[in-house]
């Protein structure tokens, strides 16, 4: 392994000339591997992917951590005992041998590099060393026989509000001649969520209880939430991380940024009209917030980053802490389906809420991270940053029923003829992302789904 090529400082670039040799060979579209599915054109996980994630078996319940490759998922803890993973340092198989991925993102980039590279080798079709393996089926499960995990243990949750769209609109629900704050357009918004009730795609959702004012109230009362609302977020899971005191310089943050998951915030709306002033969101969010288990990595979305983010004439600059010239944000799309038990039991198709990309956010990830560090706040390996809901420019491209349905002023007709302002028992929403670009090939983050069940 050319080990030295993988040693020292990675930039993304949307230049594929300053990629690093190593990191071009795993991304090479003609790569194929022997793997069931991985060749499927739709498939989100071919081998240029090679997304991490924590799953258990129905035998061994014990998480730990694995690969999506095409239907299956490489048993990492097995691979690293069968010793077929190259001369990845001890500290490197030791990581992939845990349960979780906190050991692994601590590690760092040339690491993350040189470990992708040597999963990209041994997955390959001309490669004997797994292909030929009497007991490969061990090490390859299928993907639909495992159950996925949160995929770190994560310490902290920020989430962000790094929509222009998104603030723009709820601003104008809530304040029509004052939308957006002052401040808006001069810092990446953010505050603290809850990390304790971050689940796994596929676990269930129920639904809160909590203390709302009703319309022509002047008392509050308290009840199961009526106005249960998803949003669609992209969550970025933290690398190694920096020492409390030290900032990390926007120029340096990708460094500490590993890769990439959906996020379904789920809010309640009526709960948070009613809670969030002064401080902003409480349990109006605390109850649950679902992510897809796959973490793709910035490494898989070095062809898919683009310059950004967008800034019109007459926006302020950012203060330059806040400046990357060669700034990016990862171009994916972006859907949020809608099934219901209904259309499930009937095994009709779901219908799509929303349709948008990551393009048009007006934060970018190192800003993010520039912003949250610029105390001298400490990240930590696994802590889960959050972009806020992701909404575009057009009705199709709002992340959350509240902008969809205006506040529920104009509900949604579904195929079968149901409405919907917020989302009803039973109902399970489905968040899909992949990256797509002439020359490459498309690779996916998997799904994010979770349904609602009645308030207990
Ligand atoms: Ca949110």
């Amino acid at each position: 392994m050319p080990e030295s090529s993988t040693r020292g400082e990675w930039r993304p670039s949307i230049a594929e000339q300053e990629w690093p040799v190593v990191l071009a060979e795993t991304l090479d579209p003609t790569l194929e591997s022997f793997v069931d599915g991985s060749g499927d054109p739709a498939t989100d996980f071919p081998i240029q992917n090679l997304p991490l994630g924590s799953f258990s078996t129905h035998a061994d319940q014990a998480p730990r951590l694995g690969v999506a490759i095409g239907g299956s998922v490489l048993d990492l803890k097995a691979v690293v005992e069968a010793g077929v993973l190259g001369d990845l340092p001890g500290e490197v198989r030791c990581a992939l041998s845990a349960g979780s991925l906190n050991d692994y993102l601590r590690l760092g980039r040339p690491r993350w590099i040189a470990t992708r590279l040597a999963l990209s080798r041994l997955l390959r079709r001309d490669s004997p060393t797994l292909r030929d393996r009497a007991d490969r089926d061990r090490l390859l499960r299928p993907r639909s026989a495992v159950r996925m995990h949160v995929p770190a243990r994560i310490g902290d949750y920020t989430d962000f509000y790094a929509s222009l769209h998104h603030a723009t609109n709820v601003g104008s629900m809530f304040r029509p001649d004052n939308p957006l704050m002052p401040n808006w357009k001069h810092l990446p918004v953010g505050y603290h969520g809850r990390a304790s009730s971050i689940i796994p795609s596929g676990m269930a959702v129920r639904r809160p209880h909590g203390q709302v004012l009703p319309p022509t109230a002047s008392s509050p009362i308290w009840s199961p939430t009526r106005s249960l609302d998803y949003e669609l977020e992209l969550g970025f899971l933290v690398g190694p991380g920096n020492p409390l005191g030290r900032r990390i310089p926007v120029a340096e943050a990708i460094d500490h940024l590993h890769g990439i998951v959906l996020v379904n915030d789920w809010s309640a709306r009526d709960v948070q009209a009613w809670e969030y002033q002064p401080l902003g969101p409480f349990n109006a969010k605390n109850f649950a917030t679902s992510v897809s288990p796959w973490v793709v990595s910035f490494e898989a979305l070095a062809p898919f980053l683009v310059a950004g983010p967008p800034r019109a004439a007459d926006d302020p600059a950012p203060l330059a802490y806040l400046v990357r010239p060669d700034d990016f944000l990862p171009n994916l799309q972006l859907e949020v389906a809608l099934s219901t038990s209904a259309t499930r039991r009937d095994s009709s198709p779901s219908f799509v809420l929303s349709r948008g990309g990551y393009g048009s956010m007006y934060w970018s990830p190192s800003q993010m991270v520039a912003h949250h560090t610029s105390t001298g706040c400490n990240l930590q390996p696994g802590d889960l940053l959050a972009s806020g809901t992701i909404s575009g420019p057009n009705e199709e491209s709002r992340g959350c029923l509240l902008e969809r349905t205006w506040r529920g002023k104009n509900p949604l007709r579904l195929p079968d003829g149901s409405e919907r302002s917020f989302l009803l028992d039973g109902d399970e929403v489905v968040m899909r992302g992949w990256c797509e670009r002439p020359g490459f090939r498309r690779i996916g983050l998997g799904e994010c789904r979770g349904e609602v069940l009645p308030a207990e």
